[in-house]
């Protein structure tokens, strides 16, 4: 080890003493507010059904993180870019931003009516170099807590502040009719069934992906992890000792039906209003013409076929691109990044 000055020797004490101070009254300020926030849920009766209570309380003391792909999903990214310039979060570090999440929950905690119910806190926090940051948190169960309830404690937070949620949506098919994904029992059982290969509470929710006419349909499942929406893309899943095939869910085709040109659709067009069947400039409802078959063109390619037509050479080109697309051409999920959707902290 290199020998130091007795100056450096100073200095570097003191500068241990100093950091070792704030991080002594840190880690006090957190007992503390531990503490009252412990208090205060003793002193109330629960709010928590059985199950929350289950899934709230078995929760491990997790100190140390050595797998990092287990702390990357263990992690929430709050957008920073809607938080005013003036507030301290801006320049918080790591320790500034952790001691500010615990903050904004346990005020969440204490607040009537809230579905955070006991504290959770940051195991550790990172700023990205976009602004944006990073918490850590100890456990699925707390990053699901928190992720649920954003719009509780994002305004607590910062005003502005949002959060990314990302999910991995896998298409289930062959489920009967008699299977319903709005029911928690149902969705639980698809894990219950295939404990081999997916982790308990590892799909979020799940919905029909058309309602089904016939007596099955198939059910895009929201996973919260890659890992098993990869094992079950790749082996199936068993639901009641049948075997349903299942891929992931890919982006879609998108046609606006204001200017029928791909990749947008009507609510966000700037475009003027095209004809579907003529390519005139007027709605498609209100096409003077009489013979469509012979008048029929496609404003994308300018054939002889109505603009919704699937088999024209420019909606071909256009699913051809969609479909190389990374992200819709491997077949698995690449560990975290889903199909992201953000959810919005308000203000009020
Ligand atoms: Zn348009
Ligand atoms: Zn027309
Ligand atoms: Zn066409």
């Amino acid at each position: 080890m290199a020998r130091l000055s007795n100056s450096e020797n100073v200095a570097k004490i003191q500068a241990n003493a100093s950091a070792e101070s704030l991080r002594t009254s840190i880690i006090s300020e957190i007992h503390k507010a531990q503490d009252h926030i412990t208090n205060l849920i003793q002193s109330e009766p629960s709010k928590a059904t059985y199950a929350q209570a289950v899934k709230n309380n078995v929760r491990g003391h997790i100190t140390t993180c050595p797998d990092p792909d287990a702390a990357r999903r263990l992690q929430i990214t709050v957008k920073s870019s809607n938080i005013p310039s003036d507030r301290p979060l801006h320049i918080a570090d790591p320790f500034g931003i952790a001691l500010a999440f615990n903050k904004a929950i346990a005020e969440t905690v204490e607040a009537k009516d809230s579905n955070i119910i006991s504290p959770i806190t940051a195991r550790s926090a990172r700023r990205l170099k976009s602004g944006d940051f990073t918490i850590v948190l100890h456990s699925q169960n707390d990053v699901d807590t928190i992720r649920n309830n954003s719009k509780e404690w994002l305004p607590r937070l910062a005003p502005g502040a949002w959060t990314s949620i990302p999910k991995f949506d896998v298409v289930i098919n062959g489920v009967p009719t008699s299977f319903d994904p709005s029911s928690e029992t149902d969705v639980r059982k698809i894990e219950e069934n295939n404990t081999e290969i997916i982790l308990p509470y590892s799909i979020s929710r799940a919905r029909w992906m058309r309602h089904p006419k016939a007596n099955f349909g198939s059910i895009i499942a929201e996973f919260r992890d890659s890992q098993s929406a990869n094992q079950a893309i790749d082996n199936g899943l068993s639901l009641d000792h049948s075997l349903l095939s299942a891929h992931k869910l890919t982006e879609n085709l998108t046609q606006c039906y204001k200017c029928q040109q791909y990749g947008h659709i009507a609510k966000y067009c700037k475009n003027s209003e095209c004809c579907a069947l003529c390519a005139g400039n007027h709605a498609t409802k209100s096409c003077p013409s009489t013979d469509y078959h012979s008048q029929f063109c496609c404003t994308n390619c300018s054939g002889n076929h109505s603009s919704f037509d699937r088999s024209g050479p420019a909606r071909s080109a256009e699913r051809e691109k969609i479909d190389s697309r990374p992200a819709n051409s491997d077949p698995h999920f690449s560990p975290y990044l889903g199909s992201t959707t953000w959810s919005e902290g308000r203000c009020d």
